[in-house]
């Protein structure tokens, strides 16, 4: 995010965040339009100098909404689908149904008849169970592609690993069970079979778990006699959370992936596939800030500090659930030095935390605003509503305007199902 200091208060693209959190409220999640424009043009960009025939199909699970979806049709993105929910966002949004994509380990009925009766362009077949669901719904021809497990191994967290051989995505090409639904969707009256799709993991950060891919798959597809039209390679190109991380460099990472593709195409003597890939935290992470107003400051004489913040893991999850680790900085810089404290947020659990031994303003004070910097991805998404806390609003900034996204939920959302 083009996040930057001007006369001391954090702004975006030149708009500062205390006005914008002042209309908006908080906790708030903003949003720099330029940048998510910015990546989804860099990951065209390297394909279409590599020559290939691709398409880049967005991850909707990473941060979803209807004004999101209407960038991405902007910029030419397709667009991933993992739920009914999802894929009516997306309707709604007015995306065309022919470049959204359906995934998930356990379509339900209900949802591959709503994906088929919407028009949906292609179904991602995760297991030999939906071959035969698929084709008992269909009434005419759909398009899948079949989820294989490579079996590589991948250096991530062991909850976003995907593609190693003991996962419940996909099927393994090393024990035969990719083959057999391969053979099955051929057999299928309705399901016409366009290649293969796997997914390794996310947030990684080399190009080399894909290359090994690419070698795992060719030599399973020359040595199955199989030929694709399609190849999806997935997303988990990784960001930049702290700055020890390692960002997945997209355009020299491409470069060598897509080299590696066109040699291994040649070697084993098949055409190029036509190229999808599925990036979402690499779109829209750190597009995203958090912005919260401090409340209670609690010394523990001899042992930390405590920084409570107006929201928490209802919005903020990754910290609770894989030990991520956030930057949290001030919006309005002061001249008095730092000190170490845990920010924590307000929900009533002791797990419930931003960041631990952070460094924080000594002169913090009760309704100051702090920022958490690359909360763009899978956060506004796993918000939940657990103390009833209403999910924030969400508003995108670009060099003119700042417009809202998401409304803030109210106090009557939260009962509008509960019988009266
Ligand atoms: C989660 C997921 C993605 C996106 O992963 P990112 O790490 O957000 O890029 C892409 N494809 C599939 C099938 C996924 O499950």
């Amino acid at each position: 995010m083009t996040l930057e200091y001007i006369n001391n208060e954090l702004s975006v693209n030149g708009n500062g965040l205390t006005g914008i959190a002042r209309e908006y409220g908080t906790p708030l999640f903003v949003y720099d339009e330029n940048m998510i424009r910015s990546q989804c043009r860099k990951y065209h960009r390297v394909l279409e100098e590599a020559g290939l025939d691709y398409s880049i199909s967005y991850a909707s699970k990473a941060f979803t909404s209807v004004q999101m979806v209407k960038l991405l049709a902007e910029e030419k993105m397709k667009l991933d689908v993992v739920s009914q929910g999802e894929l009516y966002t997306a309707l709604k949004a007015g995306f065309n149904a022919r470049d959204i994509h359906f995934h998930g380990n356990n379509k339900t009925a209900q949802e591959v008849e709503y994906a088929l009766a919407s028009g949906i362009g292609l179904i991602v077949v995760d297991a030999l169970d939906e071959v035969a669901l698929i084709d008992s719904i269909a009434t005419g021809k759909i398009d899948v592609l079949l989820r294989i497990n490579p079996g590589v191994d991948v250096d991530t967290h062991e909850f976003i690993q995907t593609g190693q051989e003991d996962s419940k995505f996909g099927l393994s090409i090393h024990n035969g069970s990719a083959l057999e639904a391969v053979d099955a969707i051929k057999e299928s009256r309705h399901l016409n079979f366009r290649g293969i799709h796997y997914h390794l993991g996310s947030q990684l950060s080399t190009e080399s778990p894909f290359l090994n891919a690419l070698e795992a798959v060719y030599s399973w597809l020359s040595d199955s006699s199989l030929d694709i039209e399609v190849l999806n390679m997935g997303g988990g190109y990784g960001v930049k959370y702290v700055e020890d991380d390692r960002r997945f460099p997209i355009e020299s990472g491409f470069r060598s992936i897509t080299g590696k593709l066109k040699r291994l195409a040649e070697k084993y003597g098949y055409p190029l596939p036509h190229v999808m890939i599925e990036p979402g935290r690499s779109i829209i992470a750190e597009a995203g800030t958090t912005v919260y107003e401090v409340g209670v400051i609690k010394e523990i004489p001899g042992i930390t500090k405590y920084v409570s913040i107006d929201g928490g893991m209802s919005d903020h999850l990754r910290t609770p659930l894989y030990d991520a680790q956030y930057e949290v900085i001030p919006v309005n810089r002061t001249e008095g030095g730092d000190t170490e404290a845990n920010v924590v947020g307000k929900l009533c659990e002791s797990g419930d935390i931003i960041g631990k031994h952070l460094a924080v303003p000594a002169d913090l004070k009760r309704g100051d605003l702090l920022a958490v910097k690359t909360t763009g991805a899978y956060h506004y998404s796993m918000a939940s509503n657990y103390n009833q806390m209403a999910k924030p609003a969400v508003v995108f900034v670009d060099d003119q305007e700042t417009r809202p996204v998401i409304r803030r939920q109210t106090l009557g959302q939260l009962i509008e199902n509960d019988v009266l």
